[in-house]
């Protein structure tokens, strides 16, 4: 997984993970630059390998 709004790729502090359908999500945060995204990762029932991230919100500062 990497960072969908600068790229970073390593140690992301997980806030939170819970099942949607097929998937795994996970809240990630990113330590670079504050952005926060949902990861969701699974293999569908056809057998297909999925994943991909939804964009919370672009920086912590960024409040409500
Ligand atoms: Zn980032």
């Amino acid at each position: 997984m990497n960072c969908p709004f600068c790229g970073y790729e390593e140690n992301f502090a997980v806030l939170k993970e819970w099942r949607f359908r097929f998937y795994t999500v996970r809240r990630v945060s990113c330590p670079k630059c504050g952005g926060v995204f949902n990861y969701y990762f699974g293999v569908s029932p056809t057998g297909k390998r999925s994943e991909f991230c939804i964009r919370v919100k672009p920086r912590s500062k960024t409040a409500t």
